[in-house]
This record gives C-alpha cells, structure tokens and sequence, in this order.
C-alpha cells in the first residue's frame, strides 16, 4: 500500500485529562435537549449552530486542527483524535462552520495567497463567516470534471454564471467555494479553477430542497452573473481541480468519520436498550450480528487515526479517505435496517433525530453518496491500493 503508519495508539495520561475537560466543557455548555429544542434548519437552529461555533473559539477548542502559525492550537495528532473522539461520544454539535473549520481552511493554508489567509481565515475560526460547498451540479457528480458552470474574466473579474446542486447549509452560508469552468477549450481536468464566491451577491438565488425526513439539509444555488473579484480565485487559474480533490480528502477525513461513529454507536445503543425491553427483538439484532456491528464501528475510529498520521506526516491520505468514507457508509447501510427493526415501531415516533432509528435508516441512503458514492470510493481502492486497471 502506498502509505506508511506510524502510531502508537497508547493515549498519554495528560491526554486523558485533557479528554475529561473537553467533555466536561462540554456538559457544561451544551443543553441536553437541544436537538429537540433546535430543529433542524429552524432560525433557532442556525443561531444555536452559530453560537457553539463562537464559543468553540471562545474556549480555544475552534483551531484543534489547525496549526500555530494560522491562530491554531497545533496539537499532536494523538491530541486531535482525543478531541474529535470525545466531540462525537458527547454528541455535541458540529457547528455551521464545520465545513469551514475542516475543509475550506486546511485549502486556504495551503493553496491561498497570505492575502487571502488573512482575510477568510480568522472569521472561520471565531464563527464569524461560515462556508459552504459548491461542487455538484445538475449534470456533474460522480464525474465531477464534467462541471459546466463557467467563470469568465470580463474587466478583471469573474462573472459566474450556472447551477449547483446538493449544497449542504447554502442557505446559512456566507461564502461558497465553488468550481468553475474557467477554459473550455481545455481538457474537462484541465480547464477548471475555484472561486469563493458572497452568496449574498446579487445574482445568487439558492432554493432549499425538501428532504423525506421534512428537513432540508440542502439546496440548489443559481449564479447569473455573478460578479467575483479576481482576487477570490483560489490556487492557479485552470489548476482547480488539484486543489478539489486536497478538499474532498478533508471531507472524507477524521471528524466526519467520527461523528458518523458516534451517530452509529448512539444507535445500536438505542437497539440494545429496546432488545432488553423486548427480548423477543433479538431476533432481528442476535448476538452474531451484534458483534459483528459492534467491531465494524469500532473500527471506524482506528482507520480514522491512520488516516489523520498519514495527512500529518506529508503524505497523500486519498485511499485511506476512500477507505474510510466506504467503511462507514458500509457498516451503518447494511445494518440501520436491522437495529431499526430491532427498535420496532415506536422508533418512528420519536421526535429528537439522533434517537429515531427511523430518521437514522433514512440518512444510511444518504450516506453512501454524500462525499462521494461508494462505487467511486471502490474505484479509488481498486486503482490506488489494489493497482487494478
Ligand atoms: C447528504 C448529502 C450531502 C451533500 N452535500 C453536498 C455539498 O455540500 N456540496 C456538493 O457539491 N455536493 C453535495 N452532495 C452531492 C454529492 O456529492 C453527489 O450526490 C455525489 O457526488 C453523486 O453524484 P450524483 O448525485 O450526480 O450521482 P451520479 O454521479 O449521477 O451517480 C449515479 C449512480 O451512478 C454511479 N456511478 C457514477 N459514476 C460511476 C463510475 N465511474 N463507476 C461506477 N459507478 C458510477 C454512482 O455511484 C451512483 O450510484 C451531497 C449529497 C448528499 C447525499
């Protein structure tokens, strides 16, 4: 395999202790409740979201991944994984700057112009501005590079013009970072450039698409001449789609497998706690099927560090991001069924969305395809780490 592991997975002490005060931090400031007292995509929702993100730069737990030089912490990486575990196990929230926090800036610090560093970097870390990501479009997903919403320089600057799809949060959002076409001559790799684009500028209309769970996660986001400062272009003109494929390793990394983990722990948790009311519902989740559920999810955090040690060390971490996007995809799709049955009816009933096992069957479809489909991950694995052709 094309990368080397380092690891020692002895926690230090003093990284225990600094677990047990980010967990007591944050049972101090998270309320209970608040995923039944914030809907999801409410006006509350938003506020509460953007509130944690301040108090997360507050508390000084906003740049856990960022390095020292960009206002960061530049903690180890036994240090970070610590961090993220105890973030997903307390089931706190992600914050609306996630996105920001975790993809756009690792790309700003390594493609962005000490400019462009200066400007967009300190608002993500105190929750000031807050990100959102404009790569799918009607007719490009899987086949991304086949994107044809275009940017042209007209009197030094972009006017951007065309459709995306699939926008997480666009409606709460400050910025995008969109790709563009920018050559249309050029091969469809070749000719593509990104752009953080206002979306409050005038010629954005972004309409939320309604999701089965009511909720609506997403939305699709129309450009029409919208005018960007040449200024905004982010890495080399025409040389997009390196910068792209940095960022969806960043998706694919650490923290958002470990809050897949602990969404997935939470409900096999649930579907224990039913099958000791009901016995009878062991017949849906048996001991064999339980522990076979119970080792894949365990496995999530442990693929996750290796992942994080190779990013950390140089290297490129782009099997291991597809590895880990499969796993989890994998290990929550072929089992949500099963602990929703084990759950049985009332699961359906329940308001709050991170006990219905209802809601969590529904958003094991998504899964498989937010980030990247399961069949691309496959390809990666196939090309990358098997070397087939
Ligand atoms: C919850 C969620 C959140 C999302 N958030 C965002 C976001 O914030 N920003 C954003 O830009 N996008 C977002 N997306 C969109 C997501 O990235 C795309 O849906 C995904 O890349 C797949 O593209 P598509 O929907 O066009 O499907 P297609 O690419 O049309 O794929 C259709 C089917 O064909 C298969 N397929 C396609 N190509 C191949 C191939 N070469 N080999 C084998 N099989 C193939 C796919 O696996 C899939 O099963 C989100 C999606 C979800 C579900």
């Amino acid at each position: 395999m094309g990368y080397s592991i380092h690891m020692d997975f002895t926690v230090a002490p003093e990284d225990l202790e600094f677990g047990d005060r980010v967990r007591a931090w944050v049972e101090a400031n998270v309320p209970r409740d608040w995923t039944i007292e914030y809907p999801y995509g409410s006006p509350e929702w938003v506020e509460f979201q953007k509130d944690w993100d301040r108090k997360l730069y507050q508390a000084g737990y906003a740049g856990m991944f960022w390095p020292r030089e960009f206002g960061g912490t530049g903690a180890s990486p036994e240090r970070r994984f610590v961090f993220a575990q105890v973030m997903a196990e307390t089931g706190a929230p992600e914050g609306l700057g996630h996105l920001g926090r975790r993809v756009v800036a690792p790309i700003l610090m390594t493609h962005g112009t000490p400019e462009q560093q200066r400007r967009f970097l300190p608002p993500i870390l105190e929750g000031r501005e807050f990100w959102a990501q404009c790569f799918s479009e009607p007719g490009a997903g899987s086949d991304l590079a086949s994107l044809s919403t275009r940017a042209e320089l007209v009197g030094g600057r972009f006017l951007v013009n065309g459709q995306k799809v699939w926008t997480s949060n666009a409606e709460f959002c400050d910025w995008g970072f969109v790709l563009v076409r920018t050559d249309r001559q050029a091969p469809k790799h070749a000719g593509i450039s990104c752009l953080a684009v206002p979306l409050r500028a005038a010629g954005v209309t972004i309409r939320p698409i309604r999701q089965i769970n009511r909720q609506s996660d997403f939305a699709e986001v129309f450009f029409d001449d919208v005018e960007v400062p040449l200024e905004n272009l982010i890495g080399p003109l025409n040389g997009g789609w390196r910068v792209a494929v940095t960022l969806l390793n960043y998706e694919r990394g650490l923290e958002s497998a470990m809050s897949r983990f602990a969404d997935q722990r939470r409900a096999v948790e649930s579907a224990l706690l039913a099958i000791r009311e009901k016995p009878e519902r062991d017949r849906y989740l048996d001991a064999h099927a339980l522990g076979r559920l119970q080792a894949e999810i365990l496995a999530i955090p442990i693929v996750a560090m290796r992942l994080l040690s190779t990013q950390l060390e140089g290297g490129d971490p782009s099997e291991l991001a597809s590895v880990l996007k499969l796993q989890h995809s994998n290990a929550w799709q072929r089992d949500a069924s099963r602990v929703l049955l084990a759950t049985g009816q009332a699961s359906m009933l329940k308001r709050e969305p991170a006990e219905s096992q209802f809601l969590f069957y529904l958003m094991s479809r998504a899964v498989s395809i937010g980030g990247g489909t399961s069949e691309i991950q496959r390809n990666v694995i196939a090309k990358r780490v098997l070397g087939l052709t």
